[in-house]
């Protein structure tokens, strides 16, 4: 086992690393920005390297800094958390390059789930079922207006290197095409650098469904059923369960053992996800994340799971410390993402915290960085913490969410804790109806 670990990141994620690192005896080490010397994760390490100036790029995105604070700390591993480097194919191979374990799955793999083209072909071939659309790349206006033809609109122009619901524009007729096309494909080249594009069919009322997978990098894996991650703006999440009100036993049985099997053919290791548009009983893959989900902790609620000490011990070499037998499902968890954001905008508000007090109880878990008189910069995320509630069934969930939040307290700035007090009245979420259009729709109505 590692003696000393650096997390590659910043914020919740950081401090959950530790908070596993610690548990397990070993060490760690916070990277930080100058804008984030005061930070709780820099507080809560063992030890800390600043490593650049306020901006992502210059600091958590900085590959040789890391690695140089790897080597001044002696730090033999690396969590990259999620977001910034997690799934940078390039990043793996200059860890390794050194020496350093990278916590987390191979380079290749990584690469090859990356780029959504790729890994749409790797599902298909793996026997996992994809969304119909194009086989790969489309080059220009006329043959995405014939692929809108072949499959009918509405279809949605994808970026090939997307992530983070960026690049991507509906085309309900040939028309709309016209204007779909160009701009997915200059919102891609803006935000990745990449300007290539697929097209997919469009699914008019699915469910995002996403299924836990955990492998040991020798042929084995298991899976830890789906959240249903619906709730949706903008293409992200903003409240995640499991199990998904609308998965029978007997489809996540279906679905998991596909994705488990799958990722066991390709020695995958590690924490990873596969993500789904749930549709009519019928599951179509839409991209896998090679990395540990923010939602992460609505699985380790209903299975009493760690998946970062999993994580850990998967790249210490060890074995895992579950089989798939032993993985049986207690109850129901719900998380809610808490951003500084001022409603009903959504802007982001970063500022001073003058006052901060978590929900407890049993069957709550806050994670979050936050504390009183903490400043919040302007530079990164928006996302502050996330309220996990477990009950034995989905009404306990519901009823403990809503009391947690009439207990937490975060003032000095605006956030979108509001948003689920609202949402917590509306029968469709208390029973479960909902698409991954349903929370746009609610919003147009009642906040526009
Ligand atoms: P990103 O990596 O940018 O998050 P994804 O491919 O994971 O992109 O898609 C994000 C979200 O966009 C999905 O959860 C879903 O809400 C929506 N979406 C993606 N593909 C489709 C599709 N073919 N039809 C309808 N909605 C889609």
């Amino acid at each position: 086992m590692f003696d000393k670990i650096l997390i590659a990141n910043r914020g919740e994620i950081a401090l959950r690393v530790i908070r596993a690192c610690r548990e397990m005896g070993i060490k760690s080490v916070a990277v930080h920005s100058t804008a984030d010397a005061d930070a709780m994760h820099v507080r809560m390490a063992d030890e800390s390297v600043c490593i650049g100036p306020p901006s992502g790029t210059q600091s958590y995105l900085s590959i040789p800094a890391i690695i140089s604070a790897c080597e001044i700390t002696g730090a033999q591993a690396i969590h990259p958390g999620y977001g910034f480097l997690s799934e940078n194919a390039t990043f793996v191979q200059v860890v390794e390059d050194h020496q350093i374990t990278f916590i987390g799955p191979s380079a290749e793999h990584i690469r090859v789930m990356g780029d959504k083209i790729t890994a749409k072909e790797t599902a298909r071939n793996l026997g996992i079922p994809v969304v119909p659309g194009s086989d790969g790349g489309v080059p220009d206006l006329a043959s995405a207006k014939a692929i809108g033809e072949e499959f009918g609109y509405p279809v949605i122009v994808k970026a090939t290197a997307g992530g983070g619901g960026r690049g991507m524009k509906l085309a309900r007729s040939a028309e709309e095409m016209e204007t779909a096309f160009p701009s997915a494909r200059s919102e891609a080249k803006a935000a990745f650098g990449n300007d290539e594009v697929y097209i997919e069919k469009y699914l008019g009322k699915p469910r995002h469904i996403e299924i836990q997978v955990f492998g040991d990098g020798r042929g084995h894996a298991v899976h830890l059923g789906e959240r249903d991650c619906s709730l949706q703006r903008r293409h992200q999440k903003v409240f995640e369960e499991a199990p998904g009100p609308s998965i029978t036993a007997e489809e996540r049985a279906r679905i998991g053992k596909i994705c488990a099997e799958a990722v066991a053919r390709i020695n995958y290791i590690g924490a990873g996800t596969v993500e789904f548009l749930y549709e009519d009983g019928e599951f179509y893959f839409i991209e896998m994340n090679t990395r540990l989900q923010v939602e992460h902790p609505v699985t380790e609620a209903i299975f009493g799971v760690d998946l970062v000490r999993e994580q850990i011990r998967a790249a210490a070499g060890e074995t895992m410390s579950f089989a798939q037998e032993d993985l049986s499902i207690n109850g129901h968890a719900i998380e809610i993402r808490i951003n500084a954001e001022k409603l009903p905008s959504f802007s982001p508000s970063p500022g001073t915290i003058s006052q901060y007090h978590a929900p407890g109880g049993l069957g709550v878990r806050m994670d979050s960085a936050l504390y009183d008189g903490y400043s919040i910069p302007p530079y990164y995320d928006s996302l502050i913490g996330k309220l996990i509630v477990h009950g034995r069934d989905r009404p306990e969930a519901l009823a403990r969410l809503g009391r947690a939040l009439s207990e937490i307290i975060v003032d000095g700035i605006d956030t979108t804790i509001p948003l689920f007090n609202a949402l917590l009245a509306e029968e469709d979420v208390l029973t479960g109806n909902y698409d991954i259009h349903w929370l746009e729709h609610w919003l147009d109505e009642n906040l526009a």
